[in-house]
């Protein structure tokens, strides 16, 4: 088998490294890139040991150069609490790190796969979303910096492929959780598995009535690698999320019972645009890619309780 040589930016984070690991799994030979942002060295310390396993610290806004035949990109804070500490970087990362990875996409002759995310819906007014929505972003609020960016950075694909025939991907990807989060992300899962696992109280922002639909990092992985693979008049964007959808408080109340914790919920102000539903429609990826989440949420949680509990 000829090795592809695969870029993945961001791939110190939590779904770079699950997404590194699998690359080397399959017979890749795997140039990770980050600069240790939000992601940490800890995330890929078992895979330096590999001599197909290259790592280099790099931030994506600076021009990179490398022959690779594939890149995924990945690099840009996903949490909330992160990409509102720094806007501006949050925005120069995604649309000068996509002209930045584009610019390589092109004269490497590489294919190109983009990280995007269910927030370029914003706070959807249809429910669910497919890829057809256009959707409902407030471009001046607090998550505009994030939404706004992963919407550039679709736009300067799309552009990108038309323009110059690089052979791109997107995918939409809804919220995802695993081992390997940040302890001190700040979203949603890992602060109240690891409120829990302390005892400490469990921090629901607003009524815990709005929704969002959980996806094990897992099932995300396998989308993103037969995305990848799939035909090149495929583009996206696609869909990639697990469609049973959770109220907050549902995840809190379950979240208690796996842990056995003795925490109590208490609720915190809901913060600005925090959009009320989430819920993908992946038909199109069922479609295209013969893929759909296999992990339930009571099974995902488990095995991310166990990895906080052996890494806290
Ligand atoms: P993460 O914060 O754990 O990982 C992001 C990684 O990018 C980190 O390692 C960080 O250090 C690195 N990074 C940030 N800015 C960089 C820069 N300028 N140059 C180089 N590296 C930089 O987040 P994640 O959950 O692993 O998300 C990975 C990607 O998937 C992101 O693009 C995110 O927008 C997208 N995504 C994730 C989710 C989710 O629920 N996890 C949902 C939608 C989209
Ligand atoms: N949330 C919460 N408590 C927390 C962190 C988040 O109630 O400690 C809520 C947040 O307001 C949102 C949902 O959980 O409604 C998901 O938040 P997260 O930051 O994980 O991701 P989002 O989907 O909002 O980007």
């Amino acid at each position: 088998m000829i090795k592809r040589k695969v870029l993945v930016t961001g791939g110190a984070g939590f779904v770079g490294s699950h997404l590194c690991e699998r690359l080397l799994k399959d017979g890749n030979d795997v140039i990770c890139l980050d600069n240790y942002f939000t992601g940490q060295k800890q995330n890929i310390v078992h895979l330096l040991a590999n001599p197909y396993f290259e790592l280099i610290r790099h931030d994506v806004t600076n021009p990179f150069y490398v022959e690779v035949d594939e890149i995924y990109n990945l690099a840009c804070p996903a949490s909330p609490v992160h990409y509102q500490y720094n806007p501006i970087k949050t925005m120069k990362t995604s649309v000068m790190g996509a002209i930045n990875m584009l610019g390589l996409a092109k004269r490497v002759r590489a294919k190109i796969l983009q990280a995007s995310t269910s927030e370029v819906y914003g706070d959807p007014q249809i429910h669910p979303q497919t890829e057809a929505y256009w959707g409902h972003v407030n471009p001046i609020g607090e998550r505009s910096c994030y939404d706004e960016g992963k919407r550039s950075a679709e736009t300067l694909f799309v552009n990108y492929h038309k323009q110059n025939n690089v052979r791109i991907k997107i995918i939409r990807i809804f919220n995802t959780y695993g081992p390997r989060m940040h302890p001190n992300d700040g979203r949603v899962v890992s602060n109240f598995i690891v409120q829990a696992l302390q005892g400490k109280d469990i921090t629901m922002y607003g009524d815990g009535l709005q929704t969002r639909s959980f996806q094990y990092v897992d099932d995300l992985i396998e989308g993103m690698v037969r995305m990848m693979a799939s035909p090149e008049t495929f583009r996206g964007p696609v869909n990639i999320g697990n469609p049973h959808e959770f109220t907050i408080l549902q995840l809190a109340e379950l979240v208690i019972e796996l842990t056995g914790s003795k925490s109590r919920i208490i609720r915190l102000p809901l913060p600005s645009d925090d959009p009320m539903q989430r819920q993908p429609n992946i038909d199109l990826a069922k479609k295209e890619l013969d893929w759909e989440p296999k992990v339930q949420l009571k099974e995902g949680l488990i095995k991310t309780i166990e990895y906080f509990t052996a890494t806290l």
